[in-house]
């Protein structure tokens, strides 16, 4: 099982991506330290790492996590 999540959005850090995580279905929350952005789960603490284009122009193309 895999899902796809596409978004036009420039991700934002703080921005809440509600019912999208892959285990639990809860409220996901982007977030940045020193190797870039992720997104943690605020239920279950599950990250995913979004694929960025740059570093400066950070924009959400598509990401895939595996089940
Ligand atoms: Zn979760």
């Amino acid at each position: 099982m895999s899902e796809v999540v596409a978004a036009q959005n420039v991700i934002q850090e703080h921005s809440v991506l509600f019912k999208s995580c892959a285990r639990c279905s809860g409220d996901r929350q982007v977030r940045r330290d020193f190797d870039g952005y992720y997104i943690a789960c605020l239920s279950c603490g599950h990250v995913t790492y979004p694929e960025v284009t740059t570093q400066e122009v950070v924009r959400l193309l598509e990401w895939k996590f595996a089940s």
